[in-house]
C-alpha cells in the first residue's frame, strides 16, 4: 500500500502530471487512437475507441476485398481464417497456445457453448457453482443450461466453500465488472480441480487489460469480449479459449456448419472440426472481424507488464484525488484499495450516482453507471494520461461542490446506461 500511496500523494499538481506523461513509456501510443477533441474517456472497458487503423482497414475491406473479389475474397483475402487468425494474436494476451483460441460470436453465447460442453463432460455432478452478483448475463445462461441439462445453479459469496465432489464446474469472471476486484485464477482453478470439476472463467474485463495467465494457472475453458479492452469496435466478436487437454472430449451443443470438419462437404451429418474451431457456429462477421484485429494488433504492440503498471498507476491516482477531493461529498471507493487486488477500474459510491455521471458525461469526463449506486471509471493505459486522471477528479469535485448533477435532464436514463 505504501508505495501506491507515495505515488499517487506526490502527484500533487497538475504539472507534476504532466511530467509523469512526458516520461511515460507508452506516451506514444495515445496517436493510434481516433478520440474526440476535449473528451476524457474512462469507459474503454464498456467500448474501447477506435483505433486509427480500423478506418482504414474497414474501407479496405469493404472496397477492395467485398466490392472487388466478391465471394473470391473468402478464399483469396482469407476471411475464412479469420477466426482462427485473430485467435492466435488473442492466445498471445491470455497465455494460451494459438490453437486453443477462435474469435465467434458473442461473449454470452460462448459461456452458453462452453457451459454445455463442460456440463457433458462432467455427467452425474449436479451442480454449477457461481457467485451471486456476477455478470447478469452470466448468471442468466448459467441458470438456463442448469436447468436444461438437470443441473443445479449454486451460488455462494465464497464459491471455494461450495466446491465438493458433486460440482460439475465453477464459473467466475476474472475481473468483477462493477467492484473491479480481481480473482486468483491459478488459486481458483486448484480448488476446482482438487474436487474434480473444471472452471470456466469469463475475461471480458481482463483480456487486454492486465497479464493473463490461462495454461500456466491450468484453466480449462474461457471466454471473453472483443468490444472492451480489444477495442475491436461496437458488437465485435468475442472469444473462447478451450485447453488442449480438452480437445478431444469438449463437444459444441450449438454444431454449426462452420463447426463441421468439412463445411463444405455438405454433409448431412455432423463431424466436429478438430481442435477449437468446432466451437464456430455460423458464419463469421467478417467486418467486425477485420476491425478486431487491429484493436488486438494495437494491444500487441505495448508490452502487457507496462500496461499493467500504468494501469496501476492510474487507478491509484484517480483513488487518491478522488478521496482527498470528493470524499467530503460523500463519495466512497466501491473497489479494492490495493492496486494488485484490482483489475483495470476503480469505482466509486454515491446516492446519486447514476446524474453525477451524466453531469461528468456533459463535461467530456466519460465514465458509466452500474445500479444501484455505483460509478465505474475504466483505465485503458494506451490512450489515457496521468493530466486525464487529474482533470477527471477535478471534474468530479466541480460537479459534486456545485450539485451540478441535480438536474432533471441528468435524472432520465436512456436505455443503454
Ligand atoms: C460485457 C460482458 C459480457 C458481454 O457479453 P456479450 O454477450 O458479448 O454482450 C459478458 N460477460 C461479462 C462479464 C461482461 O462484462
Amino acid at each position: 500500500m505504501s508505495f501506491e500511496t507515495d505515488f499517487a500523494a506526490a502527484v500533487t499538481s497538475r504539472e507534476v502530471a504532466g511530467r509523469l506523461d512526458e516520461h511515460d513509456p507508452l506516451a506514444s501510443s495515445r496517436g493510434g487512437f481516433a478520440l474526440p477533441e476535449g473528451c476524457i474517456y474512462l469507459d474503454g472497458n464498456s467500448l474501447g475507441p477506435p483505433p486509427r487503423g480500423a478506418l482504414e482497414r474497414a474501407r479496405e475491406v469493404i472496397e477492395i476485398e467485398w466490392g472487388g473479389d466478391l465471394i473470391g475474397a473468402w478464399n483469396g483475402r482469407s476471411w475464412i481464417d479469420l477466426p482462427s487468425r485473430v485467435g492466435h494474436k488473442i492466445a498471445r494476451l491470455v497465455g494460451a497456445k494459438p490453437e486453443e483460441v477462435i474469435v465467434a460470436d458473442s461473449t454470452s453465447i460462448n459461456l452458453a457453448k462452453l457451459l454445455g460442453a463442460a456440463l457433458a463432460m462432467r455427467p452425474g455432478r449436479a451442480k454449477i457453482v457461481a457467485t451471486p452478483d456476477d455478470f447478469p448475463s452470466d448468471l442468466y445462461m448459467m441458470r438456463a443450461a442448469a436447468e436444461s441439462h438437470g443441473r443445479r445453479l449454486v451460488l455462494s459469496t465464497d464459491p471455494r466453500a461450495s466446491l465438493d465432489e458433486d460440482t460439475a464446474i465453477l464459473v467466475m469472471t476474472h475481473v468483477h465488472y462493477r467492484t473491479g476486484e480481481l480473482r486468483d485464477l491459478a488459486a481458483l482453478t486448484r480448488a476446482a480441480h482438487a474436487v474434480g470439476a473444471l472452471v470456466l472463467f469469463d475475461l471480458a474485463h481482463s483480456a487486454g487489460a492486465l497479464p493473463v495467465e490461462l495454461n500456466a494457472a491450468d484453466v480449462d475453458l474461457a471466454v471473453g469480449c472483443g468490444y472492451k479492452f480489444l477495442n475491436g469496435g461496437p458488437g465485435a466478436p468475442a472469444f473462447l479459449f478451450v485447453a488442449e487437454r480438452h480437445h478431444a472430449t469438449a463437444a459444441n451443443p450449438l454444431p454449426g456448419w462452420l463447426g463441421h470438419a468439412e463445411p463444405f462437404a455438405f454433409a448431412p451429418t455432423y463431424e466436429p472440426a478438430p481442435g477449437v474451431r468446432r466451437f464456430l457456429c455460423g458464419t463469421p462477421p467478417v467486418l467486425s472481424l477485420a476491425a478486431l484485429e487491429v484493436g488486438v494488433d494495437s494491444m500487441l504492440a505495448a508490452p502487457i507488464a507496462r500496461l499493467r503498471e500504468k494501469s496501476m498507476a492510474l487507478g491509484n491516482l484517480l483513488l487518491e484525488r478522488v478521496r482527498g477531493r470528493c470524499a467530503e461529498f460523500g463519495v466512497e471507493p466501491a473497489c479494492p484499495l490495493e492496486a494488485e487486488r484490482r483489475g483495470s477500474q476503480v469505482s466509486f459510491r454515491h446516492p446519486a450516482a447514476y446524474a453525477v455521471v451524466q453531469a461528468l458525461i456533459e463535461r467530456g469526463v466519460i465514465g458509466d453507471f452500474r445500479p444501484p449506486d455505483v460509478m465505474r471509471f475504466g483505465l485503458a493505459p494506451l490512450y489515457l494520461r496521468y493530466v486525464d486522471i487529474w482533470d477527471a477528479a477535478e471534474a468530479l469535485r466541480e460537479v459534486l461542490a456545485t450539485r451540478g448533477w441535480d438536474q432533471p435532464r441528468f435524472a432520465r436514463r436512456g436505455v443503454v446506461t
